[in-house]
């Protein structure tokens, strides 16, 4: 059964159906974790976790975006949307973030990390850079307090990211989520003991069947990240939502030339593993 590592069913996008959509994943028999990117939605992941037995998961975190007050343009790699997410500036408020994280059903610190991406002319990039640096490491402290793993996001800046690990080890690890990095810089992540996390990015065209052939099944977790980057074939411009992890499941099947089924058992078993669940 399939197991979605990183989905934001807690977002505005699902404001009228968050719980039905919800509700299919649990009774198809997969699992889910939602993200949080701020307070609010990460608090609203939690909320959800709770309306459901088994099987619906939250992790919690301040996505390194969101560190900047005033609004980032999100682009669909495959430009099918553009679209203005306004950000409040929030910064960590580390005892808020702690009660949060020590919910049972919360299962990954995340999604923190690093975003030199977004950047805009009128920043000030150094400035944005260490708040964005020392946020991390702040949050690290607190998943080794809570003795968790971490949901690490990470645009243009996987050196940073690296030695940042490096020098601040999250004893329970973690997952690179949506990974776009070359084979070799997602085995630095392997050797420290990281997992890799495919969303529908891979399903754009063959730009990433390297990565996917080069790296082992066992290092492999899955994820939609919906709303956003729906996966081939399905549908240009239809929502995602995480039951689609499917078609992320058999681009890799298919670069892997291994059974549909392989790949879900796989890489459900490594979430378990590196979410401790
Ligand atoms: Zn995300």
């Amino acid at each position: 059964m399939f197991f979605d590592t990183h989905s934001h069913v807690n977002f505005n996008a699902y404001k009228n159906d968050g719980e039905d959509v919800l509700r299919r994943c649990f009774e198809s028999g997969m699992s889910v974790v939602n993200v949080g990117s701020q307070y609010s939605t990460s608090k609203r992941a939690v909320e959800y976790t709770h309306k459901f037995e088994d099987g619906i998961y939250a992790a919690v975190g301040i996505h390194p975006v969101h560190l900047k007050k005033g609004s980032f343009t999100h682009h669909d790699p495959d430009e099918l949307t553009e679209e203005e997410i306004p950000t409040t500036g929030e910064q960590l408020d580390y005892q808020k973030y702690l009660e949060l994280a020590k919910d049972e059903k919360v299962v990954a610190i995340g999604e923190i990390g690093l975003d030199y991406h977004h950047f805009t002319e009128d920043d000030d990039v150094e400035f944005l850079k260490n708040l964005q640096k020392e946020t991390l490491i702040e949050f690290i402290k607190l998943a080794n307090v809570v003795q968790k793993p971490v949901m690490l996001h990470c645009w243009d800046g996987y050196d940073d990211l690296l030695e940042i690990l490096q020098n601040h080890p999250v004893e329970k690890k973690g997952i690179i989520h949506s990974f776009i990095g070359s084979y070799k810089m997602a085995n630095k992540f392997i050797e420290l003991g990281y997992k890799i996390g495919l969303n529908g990015i891979i399903t754009y065209g063959e730009s990433y069947d390297r990565l996917i052939k080069e790296i082992e099944l066992k290092n492999i977790v899955i994820e939609t990240d919906c709303p956003y980057l729906t996966p081939r074939p399905l549908e240009k411009g239809i929502r995602n939502e995480p039951l689609f992890v499917k078609e992320v499941a058999q681009k890799i099947a298919d670069v892997k030339e291994v059974s549909l089924e392989e790949v879900a058992e796989i890489t459900s078993q490594n979430a378990k593993l590196v979410l401790c669940i």
